[in-house]
């Protein structure tokens, strides 16, 4: 199923040629149908009861069940349930936020009422020494030995360590975010192109910003919020918040100007997510959909959806 989509999504010119997948790299496997959890752990056609911890489980029709092997050797059996919940209506009442993405600063982000920085995490930076260390290790092995095979594994261990960390940074700031407010206002940004800029590449793909956004997106549906994306070519950074001058060019170093309008002095990243958050406001207007600050409306959204919900599950036994 998944080479047919592979090759339908290359076909149609959505995706490139599919790739081999290396036995090294992740290992996964799809049940569509037939598994059951019981007390033990997960029961899986062919294999019987799979040893396992669950972490929580949704009612519901269970569907597919993929099951995957980390580089590291540990197993995860995520479970898709077919809850059949409705998707809240989308009633706008509650907080607007904008949120500017940077390389050392994460996010700006910008209420109305304040400006809040969150300092970027340098995940790879802290593991650089001892992941260095181990690679160096790994590449004096022999190949095809065991004791290469035994360097690997750590060398996998430390990258699992540092994608932990990010993971679990990027959910508690998305979950604060999400809290607070019901409308999330970002720049869509073109990952893929900045990470093609070599000199950036390294910074931006510790940061995160797509699973940031992915993050946001689920959390905000779950309780009938919105995450509203506008165009990355937005002039956020050199139009002036309080005035809408535009100014001609506003290159990467300037971090901070005042406007020659109106004279307002600007912190750059506090000026985008203003102007960020104020274009967010202007869309929604488009749309239809009126916030609290300008009287309150309803715009009902399509009717009835169900959800899909994953739920992880991590294997008790560890090593393959
Ligand atoms: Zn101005």
């Amino acid at each position: 199923m998944n080479l047919t989509k592979a090759f339908k999504n290359f076909f149609e010119k959505r995706a490139k040629y599919p790739r081999f997948k290396s036995y090294y790299g992740k290992q996964s496997a799809q049940y569509p149908q037939n598994c059951k959890v019981v007390v033990e752990g997960l029961k899986v056609p062919q294999v019987g009861i799979i040893k396992a911890s669950i972490h929580r489980l949704f009612d519901g029709q269970l569907k597919t069940v993929t099951i995957s092997k980390t580089p590291t050797g540990k197993y995860y059996a995520s479970l898709l349930f077919d809850t059949e919940q409705e998707v809240p209506e989308l009633v706008i009442t509650g907080k607007v936020i904008g949120i500017d993405l940077g390389i050392k600063d994460f996010a700006i982000t910008n209420d109305n009422e304040k400006t809040s920085k969150y300092s970027n995490p340098r995940h790879i930076k802290k593991h650089e020494l001892n992941l260095a260390r181990k690679q160096a290790k790994l590449a004096r092995k022999k190949k095809g030995s065991k004791s290469r095979e035994k360097a690997r594994r750590l060398v996998a261990r430390v990258h699992e360590r540092i994608s932990n960390a990010r993971i679990d940074f990027l959910h508690k700031l998305s979950r604060k975010i999400v809290n607070d407010n019901q409308v999330v206002v970002i720049e869509n940004l073109n990952v893929k192109g900045m990470v093609r800029n070599r000199k950036l590449a390294k910074a931006i793909s510790d940061v995160g910003w797509g699973m940031f956004t992915n993050f946001l997106d689920y959390k905000l549906k779950e309780k009938g919020g919105l995450l509203l994306e506008i165009d990355r070519f937005f002039p956020s950074s050199k139009t002036c918040s309080s005035c809408l001058y535009q100014m001609a060019q506003m290159p990467l170093e300037v971090r901070e100007w005042t406007c020659p309008s109106c004279g307002t002095h600007h912190y750059r990243d506090e000026n985008a997510a203003k102007n960020v958050r104020a274009e967010g406001i202007r869309q929604l207007s488009v749309l239809g959909t009126r916030t609290a600050a300008s009287g309150g409306n309803v715009r009902p959204k399509s009717g009835r959806k169900s959800v899909l919900r994953q739920s992880p599950i991590e294997s008790t036994s560890q090593g393959s």
